[in-house]
């Protein structure tokens, strides 16, 4: 049997505009970069807080080095669960406010665990249609009845929960939402949950560290406890700079993943060095509030700038800051376009968002300046009217780049 298969649908994706590829990072994360060679600007990492390549994160990483090694060595459950891994789910568990919390190696496998971990057959999800992907996976995986409701739609859910006689309802959602950058309206959606006898979960990979007086993200952001929210899950790839993800909740949440989630019994436990990085990372994230202030001043710049100049943003107050194109190759265009001007801002397109809503991606950081807000705008200007002359099209095609 041969690959000529698997050759048409990558042939079929090329010429859809919808292929990808990826680009060489040859320096550490931050808003300066080299790519492939050539030194930019960058407008699309996750590292909010500009902690990912922090002198007080390396060092604690390399004296995490020190005292532990390198591997992990083991499962949690077998010999891999270090003093580093529990001083870390003790911290996050009291920075949440919730009675533990329990680490996972990445974002996807704590979404995939803890939603199989609680469901099966028998019971119903239900999840934001603009969900992460990993969320929509567990949810299909699990078996449970797999139902979308509206993106951020309280009455939506309601209908659906009104319908329904499973055994256990689960209410899934991103907390902010990670290619619009809107935040989810948790209020209305726990109380509809609550009403319904339901449990919400909460992804908050883009709102911990950015949202809240202490970066609590989401639920901070609106005074919500463990019985409004009580599966709480966070990722440590983002604001915190580092990597893993926990999830949050009551002692019998957690013992029940600890027991039935697979992607966290069946795997070696993240390098003990990374959780030990991540609690200085925690404390940098409650203690330095200036860098929350700081991002939302570059996001008001951004936001403002943007609209004088005629773009159409959404409504996000977070440091995702979308500019929705449409079609996947004019947002290839664009991305390009900027890149030569020394700007990189990713082009998202479907599957990873909608057909026909392909955007660009901009994310901004605390450690971005005034000045390379200001040095964004002007280029996003011209690369506009770069593209509305047809001067890229054919570049955007031959080359398409990106996720
Ligand atoms: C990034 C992301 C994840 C996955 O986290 P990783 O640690 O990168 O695997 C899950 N959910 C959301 C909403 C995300 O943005």
């Amino acid at each position: 049997m041969s690959f000529d298969q698997l050759e048409a649908a990558l042939e079929e994706r090329r010429s859809a505009h919808l292929y990808r590829r990826r680009r060489l990072l040859q320096s550490p994360q931050g808003p300066e970069v080299v790519v492939d060679g050539v030194a930019g600007l960058a407008f699309c990492s996750n590292d909010y807080l500009g902690l990912a390549n922090h002198p007080a994160l390396q060092r604690a990483m390399i004296e995490g080095v020190e005292r532990f090694g390198v591997g992990g060595g083991a499962s949690h459950l077998v010999m891999g669960h270090t003093t580093a891994h529990h001083a870390l789910e003790e911290a996050l568990a009291e920075w949440t406010g919730r009675p533990r919390a329990l680490l996972f190696s990445t974002g996807y496998m704590a979404n995939m665990g803890s939603i199989n971990a609680l469901l099966d057959k028998q019971d119903a999800v239900f999840e934001d249609r603009l969900n992460h992907a990993s969320l929509l996976d567990g949810g299909l995986l699990s078996g449970a009845r797999f139902q979308r409701y509206l993106h951020n739609d309280v009455d939506s859910l309601t209908q659906r929960l009104g319908r329904t006689d499973a055994r256990r309802k689960l209410v899934v959602t991103d907390g902010v939402f990670s290619m619009d950058g809107d935040i989810a309206d948790l209020p209305g959606l726990s109380a509809a949950t609550r009403e319904a006898g339901g449990w919400l979960m909460v992804d908050d990979a883009h709102g911990f560290g950015c949202l809240g007086q202490q970066g609590g993200g989401c639920v901070e952001h609106f005074g919500l406890g463990i019985d409004e929210v009580p599966v709480l899950m966070g990722t440590l790839g983002k604001a915190f700079g580092t990597a893993g993800a926990f999830v949050a909740g009551s002692e019998t949440l957690i013992e029940t993943l600890i027991q039935f989630a697979r992607s966290y019994i069946y795997t070696t436990s993240m390098p003990p060095a990374v959780a030990w990085a991540t609690l200085a990372s925690l404390k940098l994230v409650r203690e330095e509030s200036w860098r929350r202030d700081k991002l939302n001043q570059l996001i008001a710049q951004f936001r403002r700038g943007a609209a004088e100049l005629g773009f159409e943003l959404m409504d996000s107050p977070t440091p995702i800051q979308p500019i929705v194109i449409g079609e996947a190759d004019q947002a290839l265009g664009i991305s390009q376009a900027l890149e030569q001007q020394g700007i990189y801002v990713t082009a998202i397109r479907p599957p990873t968002v909608p057909v026909g809503s392909s955007r660009l991606r901009v994310t901004l950081t605390a450690t971005h300046s005034e000045e390379q807000v200001n040095r964004l705008l002007e280029a996003l200007n011209q690369a506009r009217g770069a593209l509305s002359h047809g001067a890229i099209s054919q570049g955007a095609t031959s080359q398409g780049a990106r996720s």
